[in-house]
């Protein structure tokens, strides 16, 4: 039997590439161990968490819609993990829990910024510089709660537009961070337009004007779908640069993966075996 266990939950998660990227990691290094995706209803995660506990499960990644019910399950809770209310990582022996979505998103950017030429790409992650990146944020769930705070400690501008405006005025008053709240996801004068919704999830279309995006802009979706998401089809269309979510999705794998088990992630692999 392997010597340790490891799961994503989620729902849905039949999905996840996260098997397969850790998997490959544990191949990479001659480890022995598995990862495996849990199906677990909304409402089962305390349970569920018990459960694989109870078999000896090391670590779980959490995946949507569960990451503040994670949180809750947990005693042991990193201060970003509290005051973003979202936990995507849990060690079980101790109930402890961190978030490695927003360092890993900043780690993505700051690839992003190493591999474009354009001047408005330069300013992304620069706290030093005069002008600050705007970003415009669709979406107020877990992910985005935690992405607007790394984002404004880095620095950065936000501008947040979600379809439920009432959970946007919560996620900036429990953040404490400032932001423009916007009527309708207009890209105007944004540097970065970034897609946490889960609308792609359901194929749907947010209904961005793209025609006032800049075309010096980064359109990034946290999605990752066979084909594109209609975000990033859309801004493809408008001439933009894209990223998927598919170097998020390895960040914040590598970052889980070295906090369970305190060795260097194999990041070239884990980020190839989601291609
Ligand atoms: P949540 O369920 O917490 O939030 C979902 C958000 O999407 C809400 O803002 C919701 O708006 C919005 N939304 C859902 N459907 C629609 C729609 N049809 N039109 C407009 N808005 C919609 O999810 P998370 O924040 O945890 O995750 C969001 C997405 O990001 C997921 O798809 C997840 O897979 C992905 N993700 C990817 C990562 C990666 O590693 N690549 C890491 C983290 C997340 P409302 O408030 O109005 O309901």
């Amino acid at each position: 039997a392997p010597a340790a266990e490891f799961a994503v939950i989620g729902d849905p998660v039949s999905h996840s590439l996260s098997p397969r990227m850790h998997q490959a990691a544990y191949a990479a290094l001659g480890l022995r161990y598995r990862y495996v995706a849990v199906h677990v209803p909304a409402g089962e995660v305390g349970p569920a968490l018990d459960h694989l506990s109870a078999l000896s499960y090391v670590g779980v990644n959490v995946t949507v819609p569960h990451k503040e019910d994670a949180l809750k399950w947990c005693t042991q809770i990193d201060p970003l993990a509290r005051r973003v209310q979202a936990a995507n990582t849990l060690r079980l022996a101790d109930k402890a829990c961190i978030n490695t979505d927003a360092p890993g998103f900043m780690e993505t950017l700051e690839s992003l910024r190493r591999e474009a030429g354009s001047a408005v790409l330069s300013t992304i992650n620069h706290q030093a510089s005069t002008i600050k990146p705007t970003v415009l944020l669709l979406g107020a769930g877990g992910s985005a709660r935690a992405l607007a705070f790394a984002l404004a400690q880095a620095g950065w501008r936000l501008r947040i537009y979600n379809r439920t405006r009432e959970r946007a005025v919560e996620m900036l008053n429990g953040l404490e961070i400032e932001a423009e709240l916007l009527s309708q996801p207009d890209p105007e004068g944004a540097d970065l337009i970034l897609n946490t919704t889960s609308a792609s999830l359901q194929g749907a279309s947010l209904g961005i004007p793209w025609e006032n995006a800049s075309r010096d802009a980064v359109a990034y979706d946290l999605m990752y779908a066979e084909g594109g998401t209609p975000f990033l089809r859309e801004a493809a269309e408008r001439g933009l640069r894209t990223c998927d979510g598919r170097p998020l999705l390895a960040a914040q794998g590598a970052l889980a993966f070295e906090w369970w088990l305190g060795v260097p992630a194999p990041r070239q692999v884990m980020l190839e075996a989601l291609d």
